[in-house]
């Protein structure tokens, strides 16, 4: 089935079944995929406000209790966790747009992987069970006993590792403070995904000299589904894995307004489900702010790249300019080795607009002391880089936290 006449049949299901999506296009001539941008986006906060006792999911859900196989829950950033059912069939397309996602990174079967996610009740479990499904010997090691996870490195010589970004960095820390040579272990591949940050340039580098490995990345949003993009080995963004299972385009932030998925082009990203069964969703804001490629890629697969730029919700307007924290931290990292890496943004005002100067911490590397002209360069790059002005200060090696998990980069 063409995504075309899958899409036409998701709408009619969603009239049928979906409560939510039944009075959100009332009265709207729905059309075809070219019209979608005429039809209502859909927000996170919107389907939360239908959920409760009577209905936790939302009245976005559409399957009969017999047909859930799967209740995830997302990590709850914003207050209580949602619940995303899945029947056996959307987990099975989870499970395959995830395996397509990674194997893009060019990991082949009989080699062994070692992850660092404790799923737990999160959609990051679906993501292993592709790793099965690629018929990869998987060893799941969790977050929270980094011993563990070197032992079982060097002990059963992985060549694969999956984890975050933050995490991926925090061990070649660790490492070169035991003086452990993490560049010569038997791991060629660093998958990282959960955050933005692996598909930075200076970031990225500073990950590949650190574990001696090619550094990929892959990215999912938990209403959606997990991994949905994957970047092979070009590294020049990531291919939809999901294909055939969801539909992508681009907005303006501010104004909602359609933008066109052309080469370059920037903006947040909205999904929608193509043929989802429990709870599927129309026109979804990710908010993940994202760049587009559309020349093509080496590897043969077709479709627009993406890169993912920020969260939307941790981007700060400083004199109309939009900053990101990651990229602030990318930037950041192009001065090591004189630099930790490690980065945190305080915005002084409330709210997302900032006035010039933004501060910025920026942590030294072990045992280097504070010096202007490093404090200066580093601003002035962020200046012409990003085009925001800053007020940098540069703080000892180990003052900023460090996470087995998600890093935090902004401090208010
Ligand atoms: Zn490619």
């Amino acid at each position: 089935m063409s995504d075309e006449e899958a899409y036409r049949e998701q709408l009619a299901y969603l009239l049928a079944r979906s409560p939510f999506y039944r009075e959100k296009l009332a009265n709207l001539r729905l059309g075809g995929l070219d019209d979608i941008a005429e039809l209502p986006l859909t927000d996170k906060q919107q389907l939360r406000a239908t959920a409760g006792p009577e209905n936790p999911f939302g009245a976005h859900l559409c399957a009969e209790p017999h047909e859930i196989v799967r209740i995830y829950s997302t990590s709850g950033t914003t207050g209580a966790p949602s619940y995303i059912p899945l029947t056996a069939g959307d987990l099975g397309n989870w499970i395959t747009g995830s395996a397509r996602s990674y194997a893009a990174s060019g990991i082949t079967a009989g080699q062994r992987i070692v992850s660092a996610y404790n799923a737990g009740p999160f959609v990051a479990g679906a993501a292993l069970a592709g790793f099965d499904r690629l018929g990869l010997c998987h060893i799941p090691v969790g977050t929270g006993n980094t011993e563990r996870l070197m032992q079982a490195i060097e002990n059963l010589r992985p060549e694969v590792v999956v984890l975050t970004p933050s995490y991926a960095a925090h061990l070649v820390e660790w490492a070169a403070e035991r003086g452990i040579d993490l560049a010569a272990s038997s791991v060629e591949r660093v998958l990282v995904a959960g955050e933005p940050g692996g598909g930075e340039p200076a970031f990225r580098a500073a990950l590949e000299a650190g574990w001696g490995a090619r550094v990929t990345e892959a990215m999912g949003i938990g209403d959606i589904g997990v991994s949905l993009w994957g970047e092979c080995a070009e590294q020049d963004g990531m291919h939809l894995g999901a294909k055939g299972f969801v539909h992508p385009e681009l907005i303006d932030h501010e104004t909602g307004e359609a933008i066109e998925m052309t080469d370059g082009a920037s903006g947040e990203l909205v999904l929608t489900h193509l043929r989802h069964r429990a709870a599927p969703l129309l026109r979804f804001r990710t908010r993940d702010h994202v760049e587009v490629r559309t020349t093509p890629c080496p590897c043969g697969r077709t479709g627009p790249r993406i890169r993912c730029i920020g969260r939307t919700d941790d981007m700060l307007i400083v004199r109309g300019v939009n900053v990101f924290p990651s990229a602030v931290r990318d930037v950041v990292s192009g001065f090591g080795p004189a630099v930790s890496g490690h980065i945190r943004v305080r915005p002084r005002d409330g709210g997302v607009k900032q006035d010039p100067p933004l501060p910025v911490s920026v942590e030294l590397a072990r045992g280097a002391d504070p010096d202007e002209r490093l404090a200066d360069a580093i601003r002035e790059r962020l200046r012409s880089v990003l085009v925001v002005q800053t007020r940098v200060e540069l703080v000892p090696h180990g003052t900023l936290a460090r996470s087995e998990y998600k890093s935090r980069l902004v401090e208010r």
